[in-house]
C-alpha cells in the first residue's frame, strides 16, 4: 500500500497521511516522487499539499484515511534538494511544513492550477515518432515532409512549423498516429558570455583567484569589503565562471528597490536570461521568472528574500549581497532568514555561497574567524577613490533649524557651490514624531498601540507607525479645545521643507517611504541623480541601501545619537551598519567625501568609535563584548511571543507554557521571562516574550521543540496568538 505523507499548509506542526486518489494508475503511484503537488479534501476545504514522502504504513489505521483527490504534477516541480530544503527549514523553524513548501511555490501553483513549463507551444516526435526512418511516410508527402523536419529538431514552435507550410490538419493526423505530441519549445539558450568590464585590480584579483581556486562543491565565503571596494565587480566575475561552467547562479539581494540597478549592471555585462524575483511582481510575472530558474532557461536568478526557495535546475553558486542586512529576515508568518536559508541550500545542493557586505553581521564574521566560513577582504575602494573623511558636529547649545545647524547648513551650501550633491540621513519619515497640545499637554498617541502618533502634514494626517492607524490631522486639541497644537521633534517632511526653502535654487529629493510609492519611483530618482547635477538627497535607511551616487561629496547625518542608546542586544552592531553604510554613500568618484555626524554626545564610545576605527575593527570590539553576554553569536537565542487582546492572559499563557516546559528542557537552557515587549500594545494586542537562550545550537532544537510540544497539549484563549522565532533579529 502506499501511503502519501503529505505537506498540508496550515496552522499544524505535522504531516498528514492520505491514500491515493481512487483511480490512481500503477505507473502513476510507481513514479511518485516528494515535491509532487497534490490535492486534498481538508476539514470541509479542498487544499493544494505537498508531497513528502511515500510510505508503507501510517500510524492511522486504514478505515481513517482521507483519500487524495489528484495528483497534480505527472513530475515533481521541486528538485530534490529543495525539497530537503523545504523539510530541513520546517524542522529548524519549528514551522507548518505546508507553509515552507507555500514560500517554494508561486501564487498560481500554491492555489492548485495547473502547472504550464514556459517556452512557446510546439510540437515534438513521439518515442514511436523517433522510431520512424528517414523518409518514412512517403504515401503522405505533407506529413512525410512534416517528420523530416521535426526529425531534424528536437522540437519545433507551432508558428514555426505554420510558416514553413504545414497545416494543423497534417499534423493532428500525426498526432492521431501517435507520431507527433505537443510540447513546449523553450527559447533558443542565450551563450551566457561576459562583456568584459574593469580589468579587476590587485585585492579584487587576488580574491577572485581564491574564490575559483576553492575546492569545488559546498563551502562559504564571507567577502568583506569596504563601501565601493568593487564586491559587486567581484562577484560578476565569479558568476562568469559558473556561467561558463553551464550553471546558475542565484543573487539574492535585499531590497526590491535595488533590483531596477542591479539587473541593469547585470544585463549590460552578460549575454544572458535573467530572471529577477520580488514581491512587487505581479502573479503572472513571477511564475514566468520562477518557471526560467526552474527549467534552467534563466542562467541569472536575482531575487530578495523568498528567491531563496526557487526552484535551480543546475545551481552553481549562490551570492547573497549585503549580507547584513535585517530584511533577510522575515518578521511575521514563516519567520526564517534567507541568509541562512541561502547557506543551507548550498549545503544541499553542493555549490559554494558567497555572503557580501562591507558591514558583515557579527555572526557571519564570527563564522569567518572560527573558520566556518572562509574570510576574503578588500580594505581599498576600486578604481582609486579615497574613503570619506569622518567627523563629528557638536550641536549641545547651537541653534538647530529642523535639526539642522548653523554649522551644517554652511557645509551644505559649500558643497552645493563645489557642485557636488550632498545626502542627508534623518531615519524617521513624517514632520514629527509628536503632536502635542500647549495648553493642556495632552499628546496624540494611537488608540491601539502604546505609541504616539507622527504628523504627517503634507496629507493631513496622524499615522501609527507601528499599526498603520490613521487620521485626520486635528485643528484643536480634543481635550481642552485649544487650536495651539504643536509639533515636537523632526521627520523627513519637516527637513524637507526648511531645505526648500533655504536652497531653493537646488533641487531637494526626499527618499522615504512616503515619497517613493511606486515601482519606478526609486529608479527614477536613481537616474536623476546619477546625471550628477548637484542636489540635496534627504532621506531614511531606504538611501543607504547599496545604491551608488558618485557625485555626492557630503554625507551628513542629522541626528546620530538616534540609535545610541537601543535596548537590543543588537543595537550598536545596528548603529555602526547603518553609520558605515551611510558614510559608504560619499566620495565615490574621484573627490574625497566628507561624512559630519551631528551629536549631543561628541564622548560617547560608540561615536568616538566612528571616527577612530573602520567596521572591521569595530565589529572585532563588539564581538568581544558579545561573547561576554552570551548573546548570538556565542549562544543561540529564540523568542516565544504571545500576543493577546486581554494584558493578563498572554503573560500567563507564558508562565505556564515555562512551568509546563521546565521539566522535559534540556540541560544548558536558560529562560528569561514572560517579559511584555519593549512596546508592549501593538495594534489592540498586549505582547509579551519568553526569550530561550543555550551555549549550543541542537540545545536550542531540542528546547524549541520542547516547547512547541508543550504548547500544543496547552489550552488558550481563541484569540491568543503565539509565535516562535528561532534566531529572531529584533526582540520586540
Ligand atoms: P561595491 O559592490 O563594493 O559597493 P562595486 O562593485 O559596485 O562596489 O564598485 C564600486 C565602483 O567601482 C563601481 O562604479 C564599479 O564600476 C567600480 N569598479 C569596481 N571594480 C573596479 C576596477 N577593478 N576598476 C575600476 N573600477 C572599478
Ligand atoms: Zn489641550
Ligand atoms: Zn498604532
Amino acid at each position: 500500500m502506499s501511503i502519501l505523507r503529505l505537506a498540508v499548509p496550515g496552522p499544524l506542526r505535522q504531516l498528514f497521511d492520505y491514500l491515493p486518489p481512487p483511480d490512481t494508475s500503477e505507473e502513476v503511484l510507481s513514479a511518485l516522487t516528494p515535491g509532487q503537488r497534490v490535492q486534498v479534501p481538508f476539514g470541509r476545504r479542498e487544499l493544494t499539499a505537498y508531497l513528502v514522502e511515500v510510505a508503507a504504513h501510517s500510524h492511522l489505521p486504514a478505515g481513517e484515511l482521507r483519500q487524495a483527490a489528484a495528483i497534480l504534477d505527472s513530475r515533481p516541480l521541486l528538485p530534490a534538494t529543495l525539497v530537503q530544503l523545504c523539510e530541513w527549514a520546517a524542522r529548524y523553524y519549528h514551522h507548518p511544513a505546508g507553509e515552507v513548501f507555500n514560500a517554494a511555490f508561486p501564487q498560481a501553483l500554491r492555489a492548485g492550477k495547473p502547472h504550464r513549463p514556459s517556452g512557446e507551444a510546439g510540437w515534438r516526435l513521439t518515442r514511436r515518432g523517433r522510431g520512424l526512418p528517414r523518409g518514412a511516410l512517403a504515401r503522405s508527402p505533407r506529413q512525410a515532409e512534416a517528420l523530416a523536419m521535426l526529425q531534424a529538431a528536437a522540437s519545433l514552435p507551432a508558428s514555426l512549423v505554420k510558416e514553413r507550410g504545414i497545416g494543423s490538419a497534417v499534423l493532428r493526423s500525426l498526432e492521431k498516429k501517435q507520431l507527433v505530441e505537443r510540447c513546449q519549445v523553450p527559447p533558443p539558450p542565450r551563450t551566457g558570455t561576459s562583456r568584459g568590464g574593469p580589468q579587476p585590480n590587485r585585492e579584487q584579483a587576488a580574491v577572485i583567484a581564491a574564490l575559483l581556486a576553492a575546492p569545488p562543491g559546498f563551502g562559504c565565503h564571507l567577502l568583506e569589503g569596504v563601501t565601493g571596494s568593487g564586491k559587486t565587480e567581484v562577484y560578476l566575475r565569479v558568476i562568469e565562471h559558473c556561467l561558463q561552467a553551464g550553471r546558475q547562479a542565484l543573487v539574492l539581494i535585499p531590497e526590491i528597490g535595488l533590483t531596477p540597478q542591479t539587473l541593469a549592471r547585470f544585463t549590460r555585462r552578460f549575454d544572458a536570461d535573467i530572471a529577477v524575483l520580488h514581491s512587487g511582481l505581479g502573479d503572472a510575472e513571477r511564475l514566468r521568472a520562477w518557471e526560467r530558474a526552474r527549467d534552467g532557461s534563466a542562467q541569472i536568478v536575482i531575487g530578495t528574500r523568498s528567491a531563496a526557495f526557487t526552484p535551480l535546475h543546475k545551481p552553481g553558486l549562490i551570492i547573497v549581497d549585503e549580507e547584513h542586512d535585517a530584511s533577510y529576515k522575515q518578521q511575521d508568518g514563516f519567520r526564517y532568514s534567507a541568509r541562512d536559508v541561502a547557506v543551507k541550500r548550498g549545503q544541499l545542493e553542493a555549490c559554494p555561497v558567497l555572503l557580501g557586505s562591507a558591514t558583515p553581521s557579527l555572526e557571519s564574521i564570527h563564522n569567518a574567524l572560527v573558520g566556518r566560513y572562509q574570510l576574503h577582504r578588500l580594505q581599498q575602494r576600486a578604481g582609486g577613490a579615497a574613503l570619506p573623511t569622518m567627523a563629528t558636529l557638536d550641536v549641545r547649545r547651537q541653534e538647530l533649524v529642523a535639526g539642522l545647524s548653523r554649522a551644517l547648513l554652511d557645509a551644505i551650501e559649500h558643497a552645493l557651490r563645489a557642485n557636488q550633491q550632498v545626502l542627508l540621513f534623518l531615519n524617521r519619515r513624517g514632520y514629527a514624531p509628536t503632536l502635542q497640545c500647549h495648553d493642556c499637554g495632552w499628546v496624540a498617541q494611537c488608540t491601539s498601540c502604546d505609541a504616539r502618533m507622527t504628523v504627517h502634514r503634507r496629507q493631513r494626517r496622524l499615522r501609527c507607525h507601528h499599526c498603520g492607524a490613521s487620521r485626520q490631522l486635528p485643528e484643536s486639541c480634543p481635550q481642552c479645545h485649544s487650536r495651539h497644537l504643536l509639533t515636537a521633534g523632526l521627520g523627513t517632511e519637516q527637513a524637507e521643507e526648511v531645505l526648500r526653502e533655504r536652497f531653493s535654487q537646488w533641487p531637494v529629493h526626499r527618499v522615504d517611504s512616503d515619497s517613493m510609492q511606486g515601482r519606478q519611483a526609486m529608479s527614477e530618482l536613481v537616474d536623476e541623480v546619477n546625471r550628477g547635477e548637484p542636489a540635496i538627497l534627504l532621506g531614511t535607511q531606504m538611501l543607504t541601501k547599496g545604491h551608488h551616487f558618485p557625485a555626492v561629496g557630503l554625507v551628513a547625518v542629522i541626528d546620530a545619537d538616534a540609535m545610541l542608546f537601543s535596548a537590543d542586544f543588537r543595537g550598536e552592531e545596528r548603529m555602526a551598519q547603518l553609520l558605515t553604510q551611510v558614510a559608504g554613500r560619499a566620495g565615490r568618484a574621484g573627490t574625497p567625501g566628507r561624512v559630519i555626524l551631528q551629536t549631543h554626545y561628541p564622548d560617547h564610545p560608540a561615536i568616538q568609535a566612528m571616527l577612530v576605527a573602520d567596521y572591521a575593527e569595530q565589529a572585532r570590539g563588539m564581538l568581544a563584548r558579545r561573547q561576554a553576554t552570551g548573546m548570538p553569536p556565542f549562544g543561540y537565542l529564540l523568542v516565544l511571543r504571545s500576543d493577546c487582546r486581554d494584558p493578563r492572559e498572554g503573560e500567563d499563557f507564558l508562565q505556564a507554557l515555562r512551568e509546563r516546559a521546565a521539566p522535559e528542557l534540556p540541560g544548558g537552557i536558560s529562560l528569561i521571562g514572560p517579559l511584555p515587549s519593549p512596546l508592549q500594545r501593538r495594534a489592540g494586542m498586549f505582547r509579551f516574550q519568553l526569550l530561550a537562550l543555550a551555549s549550543e545550537r541542537a540545545t536550542l532544537q531540542a528546547g524549541a521543540a520542547v516547547l512547541v510540544a508543550s504548547v500544543a497539549g496547552m489550552r488558550a484563549r481563541r484569540d491568543l496568538k503565539w509565535t516562535i522565532d528561532i534566531d529572531p533579529q529584533d526582540l520586540f
